[in-house]
């Protein structure tokens, strides 16, 4: 397929749905121009010699050459060879409303001429903050009436601890300081997200860490269960917490977070044992419950919030991504009313940030929720595509001979790749000796193929947009089952 870099045949090319270029092209035509106006190659030179990537061997890229993205609508992605890509990660696991949504564009056109900022620290606030978080009241469970923001999943998590460290201490209890993680979980790049995350390649490189957080074990059943039922081991992980507990001392301990689903640690479901065993333990030490919902939330379970898939009821949970579909970046830290009245009765709160409650971001996350809500896409999620994704992948890939186990619910899923599959109960299983080396030979299969799902060593992860199409959703699975198939071959597994 030709492609211009030219907006005005980008715009042509898009088809008849409107889309956000078409609706504020007058504003933004000069902008647009000078940004399309280069070749591939001058987009490589030019981001080599100056832009440095998150989570990247800079050498290893420049090298090679970072694959350039124009432009984007539906599920879909173009690059700058004019490639149509399927975008099965949502973006970063934000974009859930899809991307090119001219009514989140025209809201933060609006914004943006009406007050694109002030600030909400001295006596101060505006209306898109204050609508945001009366909506955000209606669309989180019951006893979550009060909002705190941020920019970022991150800047969420710190702001937990905040949060937590002053109950504790408002409450009279200071000495709780401990908040108790996971290994492998993950929680964000900021020195507090890196080492509340569980993910040893961060910690190496940070040689100070927040004091008082300490992990136990991940529920990662096909990777350490052993020969335990995933329920037995799922069990087992959790009651590691009250071990952790006891050894600390409870009244040392303030928090637990956990992601409901671990996201980009393989999206690993826990078995149905983990979230009650740890709903109880925290309830019987007086522990506060932080569920991460940062990738789980605004549907992509199905279920408004992660939390509420695993039926559990979590004191604090820390939102991000489809808070805005990632149109911008906004962040926020929901906190129930028994924990909120000790923030909100006892005198200033030490924390903020220029851009909380930015009004540009407020604005477009109503909105976006309530095209999540009132156009239908989470019960959409719940009773059409997500069943549908879930039974189509497990349907083309039964019958692949490294895939050993797939997790998932709604629109997410991980895709564990195997050496062997073990008996009808996974027992006997083996991974891969060296798994990052089979994740990465398949994802290099679906660049080729114009797909974008993503690996974490041996596990394949999708999460497409939630507004993915039952069409869009074959497309997905049969890309993924090619890619999959083709690293088969290419590592000489016959299936
Ligand atoms: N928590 C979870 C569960 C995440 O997945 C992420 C990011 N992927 C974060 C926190 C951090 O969010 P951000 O990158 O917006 O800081």
């Amino acid at each position: 397929m030709s492609f211009s870099n030219d907006p005005v045949s980008i715009v042509a090319s898009a088809g008849s749905r409107p889309t956000a270029s078409q609706s504020v092209s007058g504003a933004l035509g000069a902008a647009t121009a000078q940004r399309a106006a280069r070749s591939t190659a001058e987009y490589r030179a030019l981001d080599a010699a100056h832009h440095i990537h998150p989570f990247s061997d800079m050498g290893a890229l420049n090298r090679v050459g970072s694959r350039v993205i124009t432009r984007a609508e539906g599920v879909y992605l173009w690059d700058s060879d004019g490639h149509k890509i399927i975008d099965g990660m949502a973006g970063l696991w934000c974009v859930n409303v899809g991307y090119a949504r001219k009514e989140l564009a025209e809201v933060a056109y609006r914004q943006m001429l009406e007050l694109p900022f002030y600030n909400t620290f001295f006596k101060t606030t505006h209306p898109p903050v204050i609508e945001l978080s009366a909506l955000l009241a209606e669309v989180t469970p019951p006893g979550f009436n009060h909002f705190f923001y941020c920019n970022s999943g991150s800047e969420g998590n710190d702001t937990v601890l905040r949060v937590v460290w002053q109950y504790w201490r408002v409450k009279g209890q200071a000495s709780k300081k401990y908040v108790i993680s996971r290994n492998n979980g993950y929680h964000g790049s900021t020195i507090a997200g890196a080492t509340l995350g569980g993910m040893d390649y961060m910690h190496e490189q940070m040689p100070s860490k927040v004091e008082h957080i300490v992990h136990i074990d991940q529920p990662y059943w096909y990777g350490n269960g052993g020969d335990l039922s995933p329920e037995a081991f799922s069990r087992q992980c959790a009651q590691q917490l009250e071990a952790k507990i006891l050894e600390l001392g409870a009244e040392n301990v303030a928090a637990f977070i956990g992601e409901p689903f671990q996201g980009a640690g393989g999206v690993i479901f826990p078995a149905a044992t983990y979230w009650p065993e740890i709903e109880r333990i925290c309830r019987k030490y007086d522990i506060l419950l932080v569920a991460d919902e940062v990738i789980g939330g605004f549907g992509r379970t199905g279920e408004w919030f992660a939390h509420q898939y695993f039926d559990f009821k979590p004191d604090l949970i820390t939102m991000a991504k489809g808070l805005t579909s990632g149109y911008v970046p906004m962040g926020a830290v929901g906190i129930q009313d028994h924990v909120a009245q000790a923030i909100v009765e006892n005198g200033e709160f030490n924390h903020g940030l220029t851009y909380s409650g930015h009004p540009v971001a407020a604005a477009v996350a109503v909105a976006n929720l309530r095209l999540l809500r009132d156009g239908g896409i989470v019960d959409r999620v719940k009773n059409d595509v997500g069943p549908y994704f879930q039974q189509s992948l497990r349907d083309a890939l039964a019958t692949s001979p490294i895939v050993g186990d797939i997790s998932g619910a709604g629109l997410v899923a991980g895709i564990q790749l195997a050496q062997s599959k073990g008996d009808a109960h996974g027992v006997g299983r083996q991974r891969f000796a060296n798994g990052g080396d089979v994740g990465t030979i398949c994802r290099d299969f679906c660049f080729g193929s114009d797909l974008i799902m993503r690996a974490t060593g041996d596990r394949m992860l999708l999460s497409p947009p939630l507004v993915v199409t039952r069409a869009e959703i074959d497309e997905l699975v049969s890309k993924a089952a090619r890619a999959i198939d083709l690293t088969a071959k290419k590592i000489g597994v016959q299936g």
